[in-house]
């Protein structure tokens, strides 16, 4: 009885933690500034209290404002951002709207993920899932670096994973997200000038390197999680190892 009350605790206890940290992205309010779980200054030395209050405070709030004027009166208006995201992508009509649904999405999910405490390794499944895919988490961390450092221009790159829980990193220009090609995005390094700049200059990769120390992984591990799949991806991909 006791064990099985202990159980019940912690199921309703993983449910809440996962609920408040997977935070689906359209669940977020998506015409207001979002809101942040840590102060501007914690994150230093990272990224300093100035990059946080031009990164979040104007540059995020001018996508939420633009955004907010561009879909008023269409049929975006009442779409998910991720949807207004997609449907927008195919619209050559309509590149104001995905520039803005892109950014508000991309820096919602950017802002999300750090925490002054963060760093480390991730678990769980998502931890077996990298090991699958590239070895090891130093080899994706080298991987991912390399793909923020080698982007040409303003953008993003991303830990995605499709439909079966398969992770891929994805560079996306400007204001893309992996939904677009019908992934889910788990983790987004923003490597537009604006978010380092001011604290590392032209050092891209001394940035991105940093950025590492701040990643709440268990944030990363719910968004991973909340898509149902992470289980049968590394099953699959144990099973077809020992096929081969
Ligand atoms: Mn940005």
């Amino acid at each position: 009885m006791i064990v099985l009350v202990f159980i019940l605790v912690l199921l309703t206890f993983s449910n809440v933690y996962a609920e408040k940290f997977s935070q689906p992205v359209d669940s977020i309010p998506m015409l207001q500034l979002v809101s942040l779980p840590y102060d501007y200054d914690d994150l230093q030395p990272v990224i300093s209290e100035r990059t946080m209050q031009l990164h979040h405070g104007k540059h995020l709030q001018g996508y939420v404002d633009r955004l907010a004027r561009y879909i008023i009166n269409t049929p975006y208006n009442n779409m998910p951002l991720s949807r207004i995201v997609i449907m927008s992508d195919s619209s050559v009509y309509d590149q104001e709207i995905f520039d803005n649904a892109g950014q508000v999405l991309n820096h919602n999910l950017y802002f999300l993920q750090f925490s002054p405490h963060g760093g480390g390794e991730p678990q769980g499944a998502l931890a077996k899932a990298i090991v699958n895919r590239w070895g090891s988490f130093e080899e994706f961390k080298h991987a991912f670096t390399q793909n923020g450092s080698q982007l040409f221009g303003s953008g993003w790159v991303w830990l995605a994973c499709d439909h079966e829980g398969r992770l891929y990193i994805v560079q996306e220009p400007n204001g893309g997200n992996p939904v677009t090609h019908g992934l889910t995005p788990l983790l987004g390094i923003d490597v537009w000038e604006h978010a380092y700049y001011l604290d590392y200059q032209n050092r891209r990769t001394d940035h991105i390197d940093a950025v590492w120390n701040i990643i709440d992984w268990p944030v990363i591990e719910a968004r991973y999680e909340a898509t149902g799949v992470s289980d049968n991806c590394c099953q699959t991909a144990v099973e077809k190892m020992w096929e081969e």
